[in-house]
């Protein structure tokens, strides 16, 4: 269970302080738990490879009396990161789908944008942990518009994901600059916000924040919780805030083993985003990215697992489950289609029955 409550800054609910108080050593890190062997060699072979960093708020979820916690082997670094052989630094080429710095665009019609290469703690399977909290791929003012330009003139772009690291570190003012360039876009009909920070910092979402969204509509948003822990009365709120402004939620997970790969966590991760209104949207295989090798999951165990949920819980709370490639998501679905059969086409249903549909061909 959750960290006995430490007394609390009368700050903690305040974001900036949040962000102010993030736990980066091993020292602060022992303010929240003791550290396994493990996880003390990760922090100290991969402090100069993958930022360490994590919101007071988040190491609050942690369990210190346990090293398999969900959340803690979310963000503490642990020596498995070391030894990933088959793992790559960019497994979907995004560098290679680059016409400017920061948009990546594999599809037509629509563009990640990353916006800023910071988050407000970093996961140790992020995708995008080349870039996160690398000054390199920070984005200035200058680089910003170079990219608008780039999308003012692509009129197929009509569809852009804010992305990162994550839109939502950013202050207000940037955002609300950002958002109204976008708007006065006209070939660009909807502006998407993907950011954890409804998980790993929910303070940040403030009212003053979902007003000023609420003035660039139509703005979606997908956040990523993995696992039911996560879901906190902050959390809750959080998300309560961004609805109640119009802006749908949506959830995009990972599936890692250990975290959510059983059937009963991922029910449960489903079924509370769905009572908190939010919508499972997807579930991502977790790519072969260097240093999660200890995360993976065989594809074929992903898809029995979601299998196993279809029929048993309300449609709408079983996410796509997907594989992202250097061309795009391909969804991972259990082939319930089994084929033709004369003028039938023979389906299997939730429940393992084959069913026979008449179906004649095309006259
Ligand atoms: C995921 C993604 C999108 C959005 O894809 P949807 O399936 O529409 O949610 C767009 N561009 C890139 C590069 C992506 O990775
Ligand atoms: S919040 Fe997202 S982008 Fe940031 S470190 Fe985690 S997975 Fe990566």
């Amino acid at each position: 269970m959750a960290a006995e409550a430490a007394p609390r800054d009368p700050r903690w609910s305040d974001w900036t302080w949040q962000m102010r108080h993030r736990i980066r050593s091993e020292a602060q890190l022992r303010e929240f738990l003791e550290p396994t062997p493990e996880e003390s060699q990760g922090i100290e072979r991969l402090s100069q490879h993958f930022h360490f960093v994590i919101t007071p708020y988040y190491a609050s979820l942690m369990d210190p009396g346990d090293p398999n916690c969900p959340i803690r082997r979310q963000v503490v670094p642990h020596i498995a990161e070391v030894a990933d052989p088959a793992g790559l630094a960019d497994p979907l080429g995004e560098v290679g789908h680059s016409p400017v710095k920061n948009v990546i665009r594999v599809y037509p019609d629509r563009i990640a944008f990353c916006v800023n290469n910071e988050c407000a703690l970093y996961c140790r399977f992020c995708l995008r942990k080349r870039m996160v909290g690398e000054p390199e791929w920070a984005m200035k003012k200058r680089e910003l518009s170079l990219a608008l330009d780039w999308i003012r003139r692509t009129p197929e772009i009509r569809d852009v994901l804010l992305t990162g690291g994550d839109p939502l570190v950013f202050s207000d003012e940037r955002l609300d600059w950002l958002l109204g360039e976008l708007r006065g876009i006209p070939h660009v009909e909807i502006v998407r916000l993907g950011t954890r920070l409804p998980v790993t910092l929910p303070f940040r979402v403030t009212e003053a924040l979902c007003e000023m969204l609420a003035r660039h509509h139509p703005i979606w948003l997908n956040t990523h919780f993995n696992h039911p822990r996560e879901l906190t009365g902050e959390a809750a709120l959080a998300c309560d805030r961004l609805l109640r402004a119009g802006i749908p939620v949506g959830n995009q997970s990972v599936l890692l083993r250990g975290i959510n790969d059983d059937v009963e966590t991922m029910r449960a991760l489903c079924e509370g985003l769905v009572a908190m209104r939010v919508r499972p949207y997807y579930c991502y295989q977790a790519q072969l990215l260097e240093g999660t090798a200890h995360f993976r999951v065989p594809i074929e165990r992903g898809v029995e697992l979601f299998k196993a949920l279809r029929g048993r819980t309300s449609g709408f709370a079983i996410p796509l489950y997907v594989l992202d490639t250097p061309h795009g998501k391909t969804p991972l679905s259990y082939p319930y289609l089994r084929g033709r059969e004369g003028e039938e086409v023979v389906v299997e249903t939730w429940d393992g029955k084959l069913w026979r549909e008449p179906n004649p061909p095309e006259p």
